[in-house]
C-alpha cells in the first residue's frame, strides 16, 4: 500500500503536465507510466513535433513554454520553432528526443515526483463514488495506491471508465482515428528532398501505390525536416481500424506498421530524389494512437464553440489548431481551419472534470470533446497544459478540502496565470511574452 497525496497514472504529456504542476504545489505525487519511457504518444513517435504551441503567433506559456525554453538555452540548442509546412497550422517546436526526454525526467524530479516506469494502474476500488485506492501492477507484483485524488492522464482513460464515467469510443458511430508508426531517414539531402513543392508528395505517392510497392492508404506521404540537418521525420503510415484500448490490436497494427515503414523506406531510396544515400532509423517502438475513449465531463466541448473561438470563463488554456482527422474508418485526412487567422478558442476546465466522482480529473486526449473538437485540442501542447490544469486544481482541492466539482475556476484560472500560462480569463494573448 502507498500513500499520496495525488496519484498521476500515464506519463504522457498530459501526465507530465499534471505531476510537475502538483509536485510544485508542494503535494506528494506518484507517476505510474505503464511503459518504459514517458511522452506517451511522443516517446511511441520519437521525434513528433510539438505542434499547436502558439495560437495567433503567441506562446500558450506555462510548463510547455518553460520546457521549451529549457531546451532551446542549451548550447547548442535542443529545440526550435519553425513553419509548418501544411496549410492552416501554426508554427511547430521541433527538438531532439533524447534531451528533452531526459529533460522532462529532471523537471520531474525537480517537482519530488516519484516517478514508476513499467507500472499500470488496473482497476479502482471504489468506495461509493469516491475512488479509494487503486490496484495496480509492476513486475513484483500488485500493490496499491491510496491516493487523496487520482489524475488520469493515460490517453484511453481505463480507470476513468471503470470508476463509471461515461465515454464514447471514437467518433458518435465508433470509428476511431488511425494510428501510426512513423520512423528517420538519416543522411537524407534535404535540399532535393523538399525541393519538392507539394509536403505530401503525392505524385510519387501515386506511382508507388499503382506500382503495387506502396500500400493504397499512402496517398499522401507526410515527411518533414527532422531536428537535425538532413534528417527526415516520416509520419506518413496510418493504421486504420485498431482499438487502441485492445493490446492485441495494438500488436498487430504495430508489425503491419513495420511492414509499411520498410516499405515506404525502400521506396524513397529509390523513386524520391534525395534519398538515394539515406537509411532507415528511429523506428517507434508501438504505433502511436490519436484517439480512443472520450470521456463524460461536466462540459462536452463542441466544434461549433471552437468554430465561434469561444473564449470560456474557465479556459485553461488558448488553442487554434485546424481539424486534424486523420483517416477514421473509411475517411481521408481533414486539416480544415477551425478558427479565422489570428482567432483561437479556449478549453474549459469542465472538460475535464467528471460529473460525480469527488476525487477525479482527467486530462489529455481522453478530454471531454465532440469529434470535431477533439480533432483540433488533441495536440501536445494543449494535453501538457490539460494536465498542468488538473495538477494545479488538485492541490488546490487539497488545500481547500474540497471536492474537485466544487473548486472555484476564478482561482484556478488565476494560478494558472501566476504560473506563465497566456491568455485566460479577462488577459489577451498578446506578444508580451511572445516566444
Ligand atoms: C501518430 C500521431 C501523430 C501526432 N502528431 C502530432 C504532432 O505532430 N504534434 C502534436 O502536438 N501532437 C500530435 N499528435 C497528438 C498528440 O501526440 C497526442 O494527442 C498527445 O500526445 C496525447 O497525450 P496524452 O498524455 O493525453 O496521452 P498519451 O500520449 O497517449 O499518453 C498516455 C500514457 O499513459 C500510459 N498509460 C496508459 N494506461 C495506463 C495505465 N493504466 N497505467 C499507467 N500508465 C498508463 C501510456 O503508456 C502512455 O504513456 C499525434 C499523435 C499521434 C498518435
Amino acid at each position: 500500500m502507498i500513500d499520496v497525496d495525488v496519484l498521476v497514472v500515464g506519463g504522457g504529456t498530459a501526465g507530465f503536465g499534471a505531476a510537475v504542476a502538483a509536485g510544485r504545489k508542494g503535494r506528494s505525487v506518484l507517476l505510474l507510466e505503464a511503459s518504459a519511457k514517458i511522452g506517451g504518444a511522443m516517446a511511441f513517435c520519437p521525434g513528433m513535433p510539438w505542434g499547436a504551441a502558439f495560437p495567433a503567433g503567441v506562446s500558450i506559456g506555462g510548463i510547455m513554454e518553460e520546457l521549451t525554453e529549457r531546451l532551446s538555452s542549451m548550447s547548442p540548442p535542443a529545440a526550435e520553432t519553425r513553419p509548418c509546412t501544411l496549410e492552416n497550422f501554426g508554427p511547430e517546436i521541433q527538438y531532439d528526443h533524447e534531451l528533452a526526454t531526459l529533460t522532462m525526467f529532471q523537471m520531474l524530479e525537480e517537482a519530488g515526483v516519484d516517478v514508476r516506469l513499467n507500472a499500470a494502474a488496473i482497476s479502482p476500488v471504489m468506495d461509493g463514488r469516491r475512488i479509494a485506492a487503486v490496484d495496480c501492477f509492476d513486475r513484483r507484483g500488485p500493490f496499491q495506491v491510496r491516493a487523496k485524488i487520482v489524475l488520469d492522464c493515460s490517453g484511453d482513460g481505463d480507470i476513468s471508465a471503470k470508476a463509471g464515467v461515461p465515454y464514447r469510443l471514437g467518433d458518435d458511430r465508433g470509428n476511431m482515428m488511425g494510428v501510426s508508426l512513423t520512423f528517420h531517414m538519416l543522411d537524407a539531402d534535404w535540399d532535393k528532398v523538399f525541393a519538392e513543392e507539394d509536403p505530401y508528395f503525392q505524385r510519387y505517392a501515386a506511382k508507388g501505390i499503382a506500382d503495387g510497392r506502396l500500400h493504397p492508404d499512402l496517398v499522401k506521404i507526410y515527411l518533414m525536416r527532422g531536428f537535425y540537418k538532413d534528417t527526415v521525420f516520416c509520419n506518413s503510415v496510418v493504421i486504420r481500424n485498431v482499438d487502441g484500448t485492445d493490446p492485441a490490436d495494438i500488436s498487430r497494427g504495430t508489425q503491419e506498421g513495420r511492414r509499411r515503414c520498410l516499405q515506404l523506406a525502400e521506396f524513397l531510396r529509390s523513386d524520391v530524389p534525395g534519398f538515394e544515400n539515406a537509411r532507415m532509423a528511429y523506428l517507434g517502438p508501438t504505433v502511436g494512437v490519436r484517439e480512443t475513449r472520450k470521456l463524460e465531463g461536466q462540459y462536452r466541448i463542441t466544434g461549433e464553440d471552437l468554430r465561434k473561438a469561444t473564449r470560456f470563463p474557465d479556459g485553461i488554456v488558448c488553442c487554434d489548431n485546424p481539424i486534424d482527422d486523420v483517416m477514421r474508418a473509411d475517411s481521408t485526412m481533414i486539416h480544415d481551419a477551425i478558427v479565422e487567422p489570428g482567432a483561437y478558442y479556449t478549453i474549459p476546465f469542465r472538460a475535464l472534470v467528471p460529473k460525480d466522482i469527488p476525487n477525479l480529473m482527467f486530462a489529455g486526449r481522453i478530454v471531454s470533446a465532440d469529434p470535431v473538437a477533439f480533432a483540433s485540442v488533441r495536440g501536445m501542447p494543449q494535453c501538457m497544459a490539460m494536465g498542468q490544469a488538473i495538477g494545479t486544481a488538485a492541490a488546490m482541492a487539497l488545500d481547500g478540502n474540497c471536492v474537485v466539482q466544487a473548486l472555484d475556476p476564478d482561482q484556478l484560472v488565476s494560478a494558472l496565470s501566476v504560473d506563465g500560462v497566456r491568455g485566460l480569463g479577462d488577459a489577451a494573448l498578446v506578444s508580451a511574452g511572445k516566444s
